[in-house]
């Protein structure tokens, strides 16, 4: 008797939610035609499948890359009811926060389709200056030193007192402060971007590649132009910039080479950190094939073809301290051609990446222990270029020292002012969402009672179903004085 071939084999167990009703439920990773696939059965909506990963090979390198926990010095929640309903971050956690992110206000001058923060022009709130610095005081003293603090928001260049509140982070014990923003009030504004160049946060820019259409559906209308002005003015003031491409397949996937050829060329580019479309927000009701979508392993691969094999898939690294299928990270060296190198070509971070993660035990020399903090420094989702410490610059040059630059032709600190960052950022949503992920996330959303909250969590569980209202009872408990503004006077004034 002939028996059936299972068309898919069994890989791994986790909790995820149904895209539906958002209920907790049971989910079987799964094996498929070389991609790794979430499968889960809702008892009310039935079965749905999501694309995890397109390429095992990657996967099952990278799972051996978890670090062990690094835990935040105070906790600021109890477990109660189970994850992920304790986030504070509870006892259970399993890093402290590498990325923290405070939304000082909903307001926004776009209406983005693929928008996770949506609505904008209701309700408008702006988060008080007393409280954002005992949020950030929290954050602070919860982890000693904070590695990196993003401002956003809705668009926080949008907030009244914006400027200063970056001056009040740059005082405290962090090593980078990022500002989010879409550029339009850095486009329009020159003073602005005048005072930005004085303060120096690292300008995180939503940039989604240079066809104008593709504008016109992932942000509603034509916005490259005032991309364009805004790159040339952080140009212009030499502002250190991350580009920040949201990729969908088969609308602007093939921007990614030109974006990359555009960060080799542009000396204040330093960082393109790419992030697959996810589903929330205005998103979820945008045609998104769950099983046909983009992933961190589907953006490796499109690079690597677009960029004729400059930057290979193997040119990526795992970022440990999160959950290998969160994001990964590639350095790049321009020699004095101008010609990209990859750090991995040069040194073998998989091999420090084993001591980062105890799997291999070695006499730890004084040259191994440098190198093993500099693997830290740069496999982390804190690793930002262009920071007033110069950290993760610093770390790779002391890699490259310690291999002897084998291959080089360039001295290591000709480097310093030639280095790249090429990173992915995997965020979760309604069809991937997984606890394992979750309970290692390193990226915090900070609220204001002092709770440190998974990013993708407050997405799901907190931004759309309704407690983006308690945000603002929360201000309301805490006796914040905020604004009931009107969108459109706040529009004017930017
Ligand atoms: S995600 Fe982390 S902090 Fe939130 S409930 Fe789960 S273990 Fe606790
Ligand atoms: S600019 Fe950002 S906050 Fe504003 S609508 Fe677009 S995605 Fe949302
Ligand atoms: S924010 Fe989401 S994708 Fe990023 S590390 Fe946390 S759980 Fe992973």
């Amino acid at each position: 008797m002939d028996r059936a071939i299972g068309h898919h084999m069994y890989y791994g167990f986790t909790r995820s939610i149904c895209p539906v009703c958002t209920e907790l439920i049971n989910a079987q990773l799964l094996i498929r035609d070389d991609q790794l696939i979430m499968r889960k059965f809702c008892p009310q909506h039935g079965h749905s499948e999501t694309l995890v990963a397109t390429n095992v090979d990657w996967v099952n390198s990278s799972r051996t890359a978890i670090k062990p926990p690094d835990l935040p010095l105070e906790l600021g929640s109890e477990v109660k009811k189970g994850c992920p309903n304790d986030c504070g971050l509870c006892p259970d956690h399993q890093q402290h926060t590498c990325f923290a992110q405070i939304e000082i206000t909903n307001v926004c001058d776009l209406d983005c389709p693929i928008c996770y923060t949506p609505p904008h022009a209701t309700r408008a709130w702006y988060l008080g200056r007393e409280r954002f610095e005992w949020m950030i005081d929290q954050a602070v003293a919860r982890e000693g030193l904070l590695n990196q603090l993003a401002i956003t928001g809705g668009e926080p260049t949008l907030h009244p007192e914006i400027l200063d509140f970056i001056r009040l982070a740059k005082r405290r014990n962090i090593e980078g402060v990022l500002l989010f923003t879409n550029g339009n009030r850095i486009a329009k504004d020159e003073e602005f971007a005048r005072a930005l160049a004085d303060i120096r946060p690292t300008i995180y820019l939503s940039f989604d590649g240079f066809n104008p259409e593709v504008y016109k559906q992932t942000r509603g209308k034509d916005l490259l132009p005032l991309k364009l002005q805004c790159l040339e003015r952080l140009s212009k003031y030499n502002i250190s910039t991350i580009l920040v491409p949201a990729i969908m397949k088969g609308l602007n996937d093939d921007q990614l080479g030109p974006i990359i050829e555009y960060l080799f060329k542009t000396p204040n580019v330093l960082t393109v950190q790419v992030q697959p479309v996810f589903a929330l927000g205005g998103c979820a009701g945008m045609s998104i094939n769950s099983l046909d979508r983009i992933t961190m392993t589907g953006v490796m691969e499109a690079i690597e073809a677009q960029t004729h094999g400059q930057v290979k898939m193997s040119d990526f690294i795992c970022v440990p301290c999160h959950h290998p299928l969160c994001g990964s990270t590639s350095y790049i060296l321009l020699d004095e051609q101008d010609q990209p190198l990859s750090l991995t070509r040069f040194v073998d971070v998989k091999q420090f990446l084993d001591y980062v993660t105890n799997r291999s035990r070695a006499d730890m020399t004084d040259l191994f222990k440098l190198s093993r903090s500099a693997v830290e420094a740069i496999a982390s989702a804190s690793a930002v270029l262009g920071t007033e410490t110069g950290r993760v610059e610093e770390s790779i040059m002391q890699l490259l020292t310690s291999v002897n630059c084998c291959g080089l032709d360039t001295p290591p600190r000709a480097f310093r002012k030639r280095m790249k960052q090429i990173s992915i950022h995997a965020f979760q949503d309604l069809y991937s969402w997984d606890q394992n992920r979750a309970q290692k996330c390193c990226v915090h959303t900070l609220l204001p009672d002092g709770r440190a909250i998974p990013f993708c969590n407050y997405n799901i569980f907190h931004r759309n179903t309704g407690d983006a209202w308690t945000y603002q009872y929360q201000l309301e408990q805490f006796g914040e004085t905020y604004k009931m503004g009107q969108v459109k006077e706040i529009t004017d004034a930017a």
